[in-house]
């Protein structure tokens, strides 16, 4: 059966034409203007040298961040040697935030596209076995973990956390002196890959390298 619908006298549409048209209104106009305002990389997100940076922060007063205020003194330098594939900043942030990480907690992870943010930089954390020691680096360092997942591109890491750090330095007045290992505060291989393979001064070089440029 051919349904015709008569517009007007003498001028008719088909009903699939008009079947179409309403398809085309109904469902298509709006997924296409749902797809230019909620696009995943909104123009909100924080950035740091181009990397985004993503706010999950730690329920204040839970026990990996008791929300003790102190003076920012070092950037610290962590992998998480965890190699699983997925397991990168996002996964890690989303640990800290489920509250199963138990005490342990850092400011900053970071993979090789992203950065996930914590515990604010002026609050205390507790990523450097030196429990509260003054001084130490829990006290006075915002921790930074690079992720060492084995679907991600360590390199790019590697290079994202030289740009955090680089951005940390200048937001804290800080010089290159303050960016220190975790083994500088406890005795421990970390960050294990960058000491295996004789690279911290080359992180520190591409410390200095990104402080030149503005970010
Ligand atoms: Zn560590």
């Amino acid at each position: 059966m051919h349904i015709t619908v008569y517009f007007r006298k003498g001028n008719k549409i088909p009903f699939i034409t008009l079947l179409c048209g309403a398809l085309i209104l109904c469902i298509l106009v709006p997924l296409l203007c749902s797809r230019c305002y909620f696009t995943p990389s909104r123009p909100d997100t924080p950035q740091v040298y181009g990397v985004p940076l993503h706010q999950m922060l730690m329920e204040e007063g839970s026990s990996g961040r008791p929300g003790t205020h102190r003076a920012i003194r070092y950037v610290v330098i962590h992998e998480t040697a965890n190699t699983n594939t997925g397991a990168d900043a996002m996964a890690h942030a989303q640990l800290l935030q489920s509250g199963q990480n138990g005490t342990t907690s850092w400011h900053y992870s970071v993979d090789d596209h992203q950065i996930c943010q914590s515990i604010p930089d002026d609050e205390m954390a507790y990523h450097a076995g030196d429990k509260r020691k003054e001084g130490g680096g829990n006290v006075n360092g915002i921790g930074i973990e690079l992720c060492v997942n084995q679907d991600g591109d360590f390199e790019k890491t590697f290079q994202n956390g030289a740009k955090l750090t680089a951005f940390l330095l200048q937001e804290y007045d800080l010089g290159l002196g303050a960016v220190k290992q975790h083994a500088d505060f406890m005795e421990k291989n970390c960050p294990q890959t960058i000491r295996d393979e004789g690279r911290w001064q080359e992180f520190l070089q591409l410390v200095e390298h990104y402080m030149e440029e503005p970010y």
